[in-house]
């Protein structure tokens, strides 16, 4: 088998790992490195003779060039975010990351001397099926197969191999990136399963405040000196923001470090240069508040988790900022525990993806890795109610099948609205997308036997499947409809499923009796009116009152009068079916036929798919 890639498509860098000698090796960009290791910034852009720039010169160009000049378009990831080119031609966020793929490809190739077409990528574990599915697209854009998307935290795991260890783990993997932090919880299971609890974060903390906090001193020391605001002068700006993003950089290994910007600027013709000592305490005394930031993230992924700092059997930290010494020092003080060392936070997720690569290349064994799903699936049925096909938190990949069917007799079609989330109500859920199944032939209710499978991939996608047993005709989907669900959201789902629990239960209770009340009205009804002159007229006057009484209990919905009327109903009809059974048995049917059988129906109809019927004038 050919050699297969690990790849962090990062939003501020990209960095790519290979298995060599039983080891990952990161994989140097051409460029030469900038940002202090081997990984090339998340840039592309377009010169202005038309050129594509990717990684190091098209940041570098950014000022000159701002309107062609696109970053942090992971963000934007699976959204239809388009981004106009200097021709008019307008980029998807794929195609943008396509060209940062494509990168990868050609210096991997130089780098290992050999083809590459196969990649593992990573993306965040809060990533939904629409980011996932446009993650893969990117990559086939860039003529590589996505053989399996990995999520971050799982893979900066797998790089410090804590799979292996033959215990159960619990994990922080604590990553601070240029513009968003992540915390996650995962779980490390004996065997080498993964799972991840928890995941907390905030999209707007990372290294650029940092360079935002000392640009500000920087400027300011500049002002009182000069009396010149560098703020308002776009080029001057840029080389300060370049200079103070490397003095961070260098002050996470030396104290001090010296900031020289020779003819920044001019006042009454006269040069000013920038030159200044920075301390590393001076740094750390700007960043401290930002830092401190970080702590409510980790405390909402504890508590999602459900339990406390010192039940962390190991730290990771992940990202270019968790190099500084003072990010360390505050998560090991607030964990109450020693990070993990040996491998660079900025390397750590391609040398995870590599190792992934390698166990799908069988050049890795015994590392068995499961993920799982972060959010309940199912569809909606009948009276607005989701029923789960699968749970949250079930590892995948999984398939999972329910048979379902009509809510009404003939009808000929049947709508799959696929749903994510908690809660039992339909409509309290996302919509991932919905399909129809038509073509059904004209059965009673409940008759026809509609088989929804859902799956899920390893990389987390979603795909769902809807199948008339009778006719084998069948429907499907691929999740990609817009479902911008973001971790927040996910978390908010979970916890509004924990806070509206009674509230759920009881409209549970009641779409179930109500749904219970209908199937047994209409096997009622039609029994009454194919059999009625099979007892006597008090039979089925008494019927007849019944099944008033529990339309109109219906009516009022009022859920103990439902109950009690269903109840009376069923009692009131016994007589009928007793007879119905009788006459078939006398005549040699085996079993009664469809509808006959109030009590028999009502059980069945748990479930049935709450198919509008699919009229014609939908033009269909
Ligand atoms: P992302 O995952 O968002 O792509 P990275 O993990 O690549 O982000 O982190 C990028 C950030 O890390 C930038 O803000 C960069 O300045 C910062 N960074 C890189 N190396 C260091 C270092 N040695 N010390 C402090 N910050 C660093
Ligand atoms: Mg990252």
């Amino acid at each position: 088998m050919s050699k297969i890639i690990g790849i962090d498509l990062g939003t501020s860098n990209t960095a790519a790992a290979a298995m060599e000698g039983g080891k990952a090796t990161i994989i140097p960009s051409a460029e030469g490195t900038s940002v202090g290791g081997k990984a090339f910034p998340s840039y592309v852009a377009f010169a202005k003779d038309g050129q594509l720039l990717v990684g190091e010169p098209a940041r570098r160009q950014a000022v000159a060039n701002p309107d062609f000049t696109f970053m942090a378009f992971k963000r934007k990831m699976g959204t239809d975010t388009k981004y106009k080119g200097p021709d008019g031609k307008e980029y998807t966020p794929q195609q943008l990351s396509a060209f940062l793929l494509q990168k990868v490809k050609r210096d991997a190739e130089a780098f290992l001397g050999d083809k590459v077409e196969k990649v593992v990528i990573t993306v965040p574990a809060y990533f939904n099926d629409n980011q996932r599915q446009a993650t893969k697209d990117a990559g086939a854009i860039a003529g590589l197969e996505v053989v399996r998307l990995v999520n971050e935290p799982t893979a900066a795991a797998l790089a410090y191999g804590i799979d292996k260890t033959g215990k159960e783990q619990k994990i922080l993997v604590f990553d601070l990136g240029g513009g968003t932090l992540d915390c996650t919880i995962m779980e490390m299971g004996a065997e080498g399963t993964s799972q991840v609890l928890s995941t907390s974060g905030d999209t707007q903390l990372g290294g650029t405040d940092m360079d935002n906090a000392l640009i500000d001193y920087i400027a300011g020391e500049f002002k009182k000196e000069t009396s010149v605001d560098v703020r308002k002068d776009p080029m001057a700006f840029q080389r300060v923001r370049e200079a103070a993003e490397k003095a961070k950089i260098e002050l996470s290994g030396t104290f001090e470090t010296d900031l020289n910007l020779p003819y920044l600027t001019a006042v009454d013709n006269q040069p000013k240069h920038l030159a200044m000592k920075l301390s590393r305490a001076k740094l750390e005394s700007l960043v401290e508040p930002i830092v401190k930031r970080c702590k409510t993230s980790i405390e909402q992924a504890l508590n999602d988790a459900g339990f406390k700092s010192s039940e962390i059997d190991r730290i990771i930290l992940v990202g270019g900022p968790t190099r500084m010494p003072i990010v360390h020092k505050f998560v090991e003080d607030y964990v109450g525990k020693k990070v993990e060392r040996g491998i660079d936070p900025m390397e750590c997720v391609a040398t995870g993806a590599a190792v992934q690569a390698a166990i799908l290349t069988g050049e890795v064994k015994d590392v068995l890795l499961l993920d799982v799903t972060p959010l309940t699936l199912g569809i909606e049925t009948l009276g607005g109610v989701m029923t789960p096909l699968i749970e949250r938190n079930t590892t995948i990949p999984v398939e999972k099948s329910q048979v379902f069917s009509t809510a009404a007799d003939n009808q000929p079609a049947v709508t799959v609205q696929v749903l994510q989330g908690e809660r039992p109500k339909a409509s309290d859920n996302v919509n991932l997308g919905k399909f129809d199944l038509d073509g059904i032939p004209p059965a009673p209710r409940g008759m026809p036997q509609i088989k929804v499978t859902f799956s899920i991939d390893a990389n987390g996608i979603l795909s769902v499947k809807a199948e008339d047993q009778g006719t084998k005709k069948s429907q499907h989907i691929t999740i990609t409809a817009p479902n911008k669900l973001n971790k927040e959201e996910v978390e908010k789902f979970v916890k509004q499923a924990e806070q509206f629990a009674d509230e759920d239960k009881k409209f549970k209770e009641k779409v179930t009796a109500k749904n219970e009340a209908e199937a047994v009205l209409f096997s009622a009804e039609k029994a009454l009116k194919e059999h009625g002159d099979k007892v006597s007229q008090d039979e089925r006057t008494a019927i007849d009152r019944g099944i008033t009484e529990l339309r109109d209990a219906v009516k009022a919905d009022d859920l103990a009068r439902v109950n009690k009327a269903k109840d009376e109903l069923l009692k009131a009809s016994h007589k009928l079916a007793e007879q119905i059974y009788k006459d078939q048995a006398a005549k040699g049917q085996a079993g009664a036929e469809g509808g006959a059988a109030p009590e028999g129906e009502a059980k069945k109809d748990e479930g049935v798919v709450d198919a509008e019927v699919v009229d014609e004038k939908k033009g269909k």
